[in-house]
């Protein structure tokens, strides 16, 4: 065992009580929260998330057999117990899909996995957007790739989880929470190109202009596996489909002038997000290398703006968070992750951080909405051992 830090240390020796054994080792990876660019990557667009000081920790051994257990300390739920041999798309059940799905997507990489115990400690906060489920994926591939000396590149780790959350979890996501989470570093966003997954990493020092990034957890619990998402996907394949491109990334905002000729009007809506959301992330690339964080804001707005009317992917608590957060301090504000629900970013000057957290939660009581929960982040290390 290298370094531990407390958490660490218990983890550790959590999983000894649980498996009666000392574990191979603890990898972590973080989850993210997306700056910019929602929806894109599916389309082969931009992106620009980072990694979050927030970690999913797995301490994990491997098995003889191909037996494997799991257990998480998040409350509620017990050991789950299952076996690779068996394993297709769609069995497990739970969380317990993440790690399966992993192993499953490995497997059929032709890596050989054998069966693992595995403890999970996170607090990714669930079902908040900021990708809980892809956090757990990330550290149990980091980890099996190591143990099983796979030794696959990141950017197949990327397309192995995506494999996972799209043919065996069931959900239609695509490549960038794994990215973030997988490729992201301290202090730095992931400006990636989903359609190559060519990376730079941007400096994103919010800190060091005298602002803090807010993320305000609205507590409407969102599913990919819903039907939004996948109608929205949808929609952008028809879209590329009648505009004769391969997918929306080829289509420009000057196009689009042409486009509203030839799409109905809920297709164009669709697609007119899609694209203008590239150009902004490409925007805010440029505005960060030459201006700095402080002036990003009128693009994180006219991001939200793009979602809430053209993709139509916002709901009332959302927008409350966001209208809120500007009206009292933030610089910019806009709604993060599939959409539906979950999470909302506010960039905010330090000394207004409070006046926009005390807005917020006073304007989600009026409403009579769940009180959010209202938490900051940045940019962290992403996957990695850690014991
Ligand atoms: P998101 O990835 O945006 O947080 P998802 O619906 O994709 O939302 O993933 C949330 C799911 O991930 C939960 O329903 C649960 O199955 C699983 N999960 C996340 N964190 C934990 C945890 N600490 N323990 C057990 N399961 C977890
Ligand atoms: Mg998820």
């Amino acid at each position: 065992m290298r370094t531990t830090d407390s958490r660490t240390g218990m983890l550790t020796s959590r999983f000894e009580e649980t498996f009666g054994a000392t574990p191979d080792g603890v990898w972590q990876a973080p989850g993210r929260v997306n700056l910019i660019g929602e929806h894109t990557d599916y389309n082969e667009g931009f992106v620009l998330p980072f990694a979050i000081d927030k970690t999913a920790k797995v301490a994990l051994r491997l098995r003889s057999d191909s037996t494997v257990r799991l257990l998480s300390t998040f409350g509620g739920h017990g050991l789950v117990q299952d076996d690779l041999a068996g394993l297709e798309p769609g069995s497990g059940r739970g969380w317990s899909r993440y790690p399966l799905g992993v192993a499953w997507a490995l497997k059929e990489r032709g890596v050989q996995v054998p069966g693992f115990d595995l403890l999970l400690d996170s607090d990714v906060p669930l079902g908040a957007g900021l990708s809980s489920s892809h956090a757990i994926e990330c550290a149990v591939i980091t980890a099996l790739n190591e143990l099983t000396g796979a030794g696959l590149a990141a950017e197949e780790l990327v397309l192995a989880t995506q494999r996972a959350e799209n043919a065996f979890v069931g959900a239609p996501t695509g490549i960038m929470d794994q990215s973030a989470s997988l490729r992201g570093a301290k202090g730095r966003a992931v400006f990636l190109d989903c359609r190559d997954q060519h990376v730079d990493l941007v400096p994103f020092d919010a800190e060091a202009s005298g602002l803090v990034l807010l993320v305000i957890d609205t507590k409407v619990s969102h599913s990919h596996a819903d039907g939004g998402y996948a109608s929205r996907r949808a929609s952008c394949e028809l879209g590329a489909k009648t505009l004769g491109v391969k997918a929306l990334r080829d289509v420009g905002v000057a196009d689009l002038v042409e486009a509203a000729t030839l799409l109905d009007d809920t297709t164009l809506r669709r697609v007119r997000h899609v694209v203008t959301e590239n150009d902004r992330v490409l925007q805010t690339v440029d505005v960060l290398a030459r201006q700095g964080p402080a002036h990003i804001g009128r693009l994180l707005d006219a991001s939200h703006a793009s979602m809430r009317d053209d993709f139509e992917i916002s709901c009332a608590e959302l927008d409350l968070a966001v209208e809120t957060a500007r009206a009292s301090g933030a610089i910019g504000a806009r709604m993060t992750g599939g959409g539906f629900g979950g999470s909302a970013i506010a960039l905010t000057p330090v000394a207004q951080e409070q006046q926009v957290r005390d807005a917020v939660v006073h304007a989600f009581a009026q409403a009579a909405f769940t009180a959010p929960d209202i938490f900051t982040v940045t940019p962290a290390a992403g996957a990695r051992r850690l014991a």
